[in-house]
């Protein structure tokens, strides 16, 4: 093990040659998938329902272990629980029993971070995701959104090598999820760390990410990598303006395109 993992390597994520299939099933669920992620860079993930994005960050996290080829993390082969991964998954998976601040704090409570500094790291946090009068709350006096903050907190909090997020905004309202498009950009660029996320909006992926992972599905495979050229900080509201934008909303649509069948409305 070398000394310092974050700084010893420009790679953060690598996938060499993944194939996973799941017992009782009879074609992998993704085939042969290569990609890198530098790090300190936001990749997203992005393609059709069950072409095997979630799974990509399954086998990132270490919870699931690929049938052919490797996984590897900051230069190591991930062959068990990826511990220096932070993983925000789809649903925001609080613990029902404990208020906002007890969650936000779970991860400096398990790693023994002393009293005083979890809880000025917590206050922290609570005023950065915008949850500042809400402390004492519990997860189910939240709405959507609030949940989908704590989980981000949680994860942030301990400051993790990598963040995986599975389609962070998924069930969120437009305007609620512009809103927190937008923070998760502030954070980020104010971070820099390493963020992986899967998500299956074209304008989420061009907003947020460095560079797009693009799958195709049955069996999932890698399909492309497009690089999102946008300066930092980055503004939604004027990238949707630029037309920068719209040429690689065009690009990422074309790669779509051929694999929905916009003819049949019912499907
Ligand atoms: P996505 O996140 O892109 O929607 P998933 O990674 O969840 O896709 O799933 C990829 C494929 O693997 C799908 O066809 C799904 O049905 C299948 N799959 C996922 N988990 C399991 C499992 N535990 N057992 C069997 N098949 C699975
Ligand atoms: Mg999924």
């Amino acid at each position: 093990m070398s000394t310092n993992p974050r700084d010893s390597h420009a790679e953060a994520l690598r996938f060499e040659n993944v194939t996973l299939e799941f017992p009782g099933t009879h074609q992998p669920a993704i085939q042969d998938i290569s990609f890198r992620v530098a790090r300190r860079k936001l990749v997203a993930v992005i393609g059709p329902s069950g072409c095997g994005k979630s799974t990509i960050l399954n086998l990132a996290a270490g919870l699931l272990a690929p049938t052919t080829g490797e996984v590897y993390f900051n230069g190591e082969r991930v062959t068990a629980v990826n511990s220096q991964a932070a993983y925000v998954t789809q649903q925001a998976n609080l613990l029902p029993w404990l208020s906002v601040r007890a969650n936000i704090g779970l991860a400096l409570k398990f790693r023994r971070v002393p009293k005083d500094e979890r809880e000025e790291r917590i206050a922290h946090w609570v005023k950065v995701v915008g949850l500042t009068g809400f402390e004492e709350h519990y997860p189910r006096e939240l709405s959507g959104g609030m949940q989908k903050r704590v989980a981000i907190a949680r994860a942030l909090i301990y400051d993790p090598a990598i963040v995986l997020m599975d389609e962070p905004f998924g069930p969120l309202d437009a305007i609620t999820r512009l809103k927190l498009q937008q923070d998760l950009l502030n954070l980020w660029e104010e971070q820099q760390g390493t963020l992986v996320f899967v998500t299956h909006d074209l304008n989420e992926a061009i907003y947020l990410a460095d560079e797009v992972i693009v799958m195709s599905q049955g069996p999932g495979t890698v399909h492309r990598v497009l690089q999102v050229p946008f300066e930092r900080p980055r503004s939604i509201g004027s990238l949707v303006e630029s037309r920068e934008f719209s040429e690689i909303y065009n690009d990422l649509w074309s790669l779509f395109k051929s694999e929905i069948d916009l003819s049949d409305a019912s499907a």
